[in-house]
């Protein structure tokens, strides 16, 4: 028996031997005739690599729509007053930028060193100083905003300059607008990996959830402007040939997006105030109209609130418009100028009012009777709306624009949680910067207090606040409603204990969920919708 074990280990040996040395079997080959790849000069560490297109080198911002406002300084270029985008279009890509939050440690959570990188415009990586920082982990530095979390936490300290690197594939649509392939982001963050090929659920909003519109293959891509002068520096960027990449042409995820509503321009041609003609520039609303059997004849114009530096166009907007619509109101979501897009005072004013105009030239066509339409907005959209309340005019009968011939008043107002008295310890500080800038002026302040510009000739209000409201306290509708009961303005007042700021509909929010059948019946009452048998 032992005589066998010496046989067992050379036939072991030999046949290890032949399977590597490859002597007996042959190479395996695709079969594909493969390309040879092109060279590319790698350029110096970071880049730029020879076939890049170099965007921003440190002393030119041409490449970017917007770029004159960004001050540069040094070799790197600091955001100011609005965010830019790519004059060329961009589809697939690998994007190189380098930034640094701002010089001076301010903020905390979402406000320091806020900034983002929009691909194709609706896709933001975010860039957030989040170095010892705390906020929710998909608005982190490197989070595809709200909707996956960076791996890891990959950020320098306040100050230093960063790197990312992201590789971008867009999404494909099919003729009928739905999704063929989605869009994936891979993301490296000074140079260590935070996104993995992460497919995107569709673009990425502050306030509703991913979906994906169809667009075009090429779109420009957008750096954001959100308060903070956050620098950057070295911007180049290589279009990615997807090759032959078969897609399936079957429906891939259908989002069940309802069709888009209809967009109006509030002007047609020249914008009052306006900085120039990109899209930022050209307020609009989004029209929902109801079912023809069930309208009532009633318009809404809502406003929704971002503090002056963005819109919550989802929960406080298109939410809020199908509610409408369900009780056959005609809703008007008012795309506002705000400090986000580089506008204070007087151009949300100057939009809101011409909103009102608008929607009441056009109320034949939108079957509308032309006095029950009212205005309805939240937080600062709420400010805003107070703001036509107190600041209108009967129209200008001799005006060459028919719009301008119609009266601003709106015939009745629904405020939620709406900011609404500027210059008191108590205001909603940010909305007012984003508004009036950091020292405005008292006369302003008071002039723009809606609590203290009330009349007999405001028009009737209902209010609803939550006691829980820290962003923008209840007082504000305290005082306002104090100020409508004095002027004996018809007001309906309602403040739930429970709840925080910015609920929306409050679909969720035990007691809160009252506010929209309050609202109802107090419409009801006012004859703006018809009573229940
Ligand atoms: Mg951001």
């Amino acid at each position: 028996m032992f005589a066998m074990r010496p046989v067992v280990f050379l036939y072991f040996v030999f046949f290890s031997f032949v399977a590597h040395s490859g002597s007996r079997a042959d190479e395996w080959k695709s079969g594909i005739e493969w390309k040879v790849p092109r060279v590319v000069d790698p350029g110096p560490v970071g880049g730029p690599p020879a076939d890049a297109t170099v965007l921003f080198d440190g002393t030119d911002m041409s490449a970017f729509d917007g770029g004159e406002k960004w001050k540069i300084k040094d070799g790197y270029v600091v955001a100011n007053e609005s965010g830019i985008s790519s004059r060329q279009p961009f589809g697939d890509c690998q994007l190189h930028l380098e930034f640094a939050s701002p010089l001076e440690d301010q903020g905390t959570g979402q406000g320091k060193g806020n900034s983002g990188i929009y691909l194709m415009g609706r896709y933001e990586v975010q860039i957030l100083d989040s170095y010892k920082n705390e906020t929710y982990p998909d608005g982190q530095a490197a989070a595809i905003y709200k909707q996956s979390p960076p791996l890891v936490n990959a950020s320098r300290s306040p100050g230093q300059w960063q790197t990312f690197d992201i590789i971008f594939r867009s999404p494909r649509f099919s003729d009928d607008g739905n999704v063929l392939r989605p869009a994936s982001i891979t993301v490296l963050h000074n140079g260590v990996v935070v996104q993995n090929h992460f497919k995107l659920e569709g673009s990425t909003a502050w306030d509703s959830p991913p979906a994906y519109r169809p667009h075009a293959d090429k779109l420009p891509f957008h750096i954001q402007y959100h308060g903070d002068p956050v620098r950057f520096r070295n911007i180049w960027i290589r279009e990615l040939d997807s090759g032959a990449e078969k897609i399936e042409t079957k429906d891939a995820s259908a989002t069940g997006n309802a069709t888009p509503p209809q967009q109006v321009e509030l002007w047609d041609e020249t914008v009052p105030h306006a900085r120039g003609t990109a899209p930022e520039d050209r307020p609009f609303i989004d029209v929902y109209l109801p079912a023809a059997d069930k309208a009532v004849g009633t318009g809404i114009i809502i406003f929704p609130g971002g503090g002056y530096g963005a819109l919550a166009k989802g929960h406080e907007g298109h939410a809020i418009a199908e509610w409408l619509n369900s009780l056959g109101i005609a809703a008007f979501v008012c795309d506002y100028r705000h400090r986000g897009k580089g506008y204070g005072h007087p151009a949300p004013l100057v939009d809101a009012q011409r909103a009102i105009r608008l929607v009441r030239q056009r109320a034949e066509e939108w079957n509308l009777q032309s006095e029950k339409i009212g205005v309805m907005g939240f937080s600062a959209g709420g400010h805003l709306a107070s703001l036509t309340a107190t600041h209108f005019d009967a129209g200008n009968p001799a005006a060459v624009d028919p719009v301008d011939r119609m009266s601003s008043r709106p015939d009745f107002l629904v405020l939620g949680y709406p900011l609404v008295a500027l210059g008191k310890p108590y205001t909603h500080a940010r909305s007012q910067r984003h508004l009036l800038g950091e020292n405005p002026d008292p006369q302003l302040l008071e002039m723009l207090s809606s609590e203290k510009q009330v009349s007999k000739d405001t028009p009737p209000v209902f209010l609803w606040h939550t006691g829980e409201d820290t962003g923008v306290v209840p007082e504000h509708s305290v005082a306002f409603y104090l100020a409508l009961r004095k002027a004996g303005v018809p007001a309906e007042l309602h403040i739930y204990e429970r709840g925080r700021h910015g609920l929306g509909l409050a679909r969720s929010v035990p007691a809160v969920s009252d506010w929209t059948d309050r609202c109802t019946v107090w419409m009801q009452n006012r004859g703006l919708l018809p009573q229940n048998d």
